[in-house]
């Protein structure tokens, strides 16, 4: 299989898609990323990618905050990927990584006036955080960046050394992850997931103000808690001891798909595993994701055409 990426306006193989060293956002991270997925059905022979559109609508107004002058439409960056994982013929669960960066070969530090470029380039992806049936969560002793300095709301490649730093300190004392604060000590999310947990009945997450990515997942599971579950879902501010009363809570985003929290703090959350609203959320997420809900195809774009599938399904009955 060839790896390709979509790269200075062309699909190339990925060994020629670099960036020199001399590259604007290598020195200061003045780009900005996506992360997507698409999900293999074996039943249907079919790669469901979620909702792109979406993706690349977030993805181009983190462009808007750094200045960037392309002129790409969601669309086309659609149909790119749609191209590059049609050629690429993957058969198995890929995650999508699409770039923007500013490359002038001289390292200037400002936004406007810049070569501004977009890459895109796929790759299998396990999970975000191995322990996704129950995680043992810290609140982590990094604040999360501030709108007034570096804007969360945008995927800013700079803005992920606070993520970094988040997530390094977790893990290297003991945890599996941290749920970072924001400024005024109110709970933001995780180091790359948004946060939801449960209490009496009632699925409370941090509003779009609390410094968090405005992610689609969360956004796409507030959909299926109210509408599929029947569940009142709240958005507002978290107090840090709020966490440790919840029945349960998991992160959720593109990257940790959903993982349940046994634990914050050490305070164990309901049982310590995967609580009943968790489990039932992430099993109806996960037969969306794969296409098996009628009601949320249009949430899904089919990487291989109709007629594609079709011969994949002959091939697979000729005996
Ligand atoms: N917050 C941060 C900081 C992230 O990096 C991510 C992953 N993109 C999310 C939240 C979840 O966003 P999404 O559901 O759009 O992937």
């Amino acid at each position: 299989m060839t790896k390709l990426a979509y790269f200075e306006g062309r699909i190339v193989p990925i060994a020629e898609a670099n960036v020199s060293i001399r590259c604007n956002t290598l020195h200061y991270g003045t780009g900005c990323f996506g992360g997507l997925r698409a999900y293999w059905n074996e039943e249907h022979k079919q790669l469901y990618a979620f909702r792109l559109l979406d993706h690349y609508r977030r993805f181009l107004d983190s462009a808007r905050l750094l200045l960037c002058k392309f002129e790409f439409t969601p669309e086309q960056l659609r149909d790119i990927t749609l191209e590059l994982l049609h050629r690429e013929g993957w058969r198995e669960d890929v995650y999508i990584r699409p770039l923007a960066y500013k490359d002038d070969g001289i390292f200037r530090l400002w936004l406007h006036d810049a070569a501004d470029k977009v890459a895109i380039f796929t790759q299998p992806y396990g999970k975000y955080i191995s322990a996704d049936a129950g995680a043992k969560v810290c609140v982590s002793s990094w604040r999360r960046v501030d709108d007034t300095a570096i804007p969360a709301r945008g995927k800013v490649n700079g803005a992920y050394v606070n993520s970094a730093l988040i997530k390094s300190e977790a893990m290297l004392n003991g945890f599996d992850e941290a749920i970072v604060l924001n400024q005024d000590g109110h709970v933001s999310e995780g180091s790359a997931a948004n946060f939801m947990m449960v209490r009496n009945g009632t699925v409370i997450t941090s509003p779009v103000t609390s410094n968090i990515l405005e992610g689609i997942t969360r956004r796409s599971l507030i959909t299926l808690l109210r509408e599929e579950l029947g569940l009142t879902v709240i958005e507002r501010e978290i107090d840090r001891s709020e966490l440790y009363l919840a029945d349960e809570a998991f992160l959720c985003g593109t990257g940790v798909q959903i993982a349940a929290i046994a634990s914050i703090d050490h305070r164990v959350l309901g049982q310590g595993g995967t609580g009943p609203v968790t489990q039932q959320l992430r099993d109806l997420y996960f037969r969306v994701l794969r296409g098996e809900v009628a009601k949320y195809m249009d949430w899904l774009s089919p990487v291989l055409s109709t007629e594609n599938a079709l011969q994949v399904l002959a091939a697979k009955s000729s005996p």
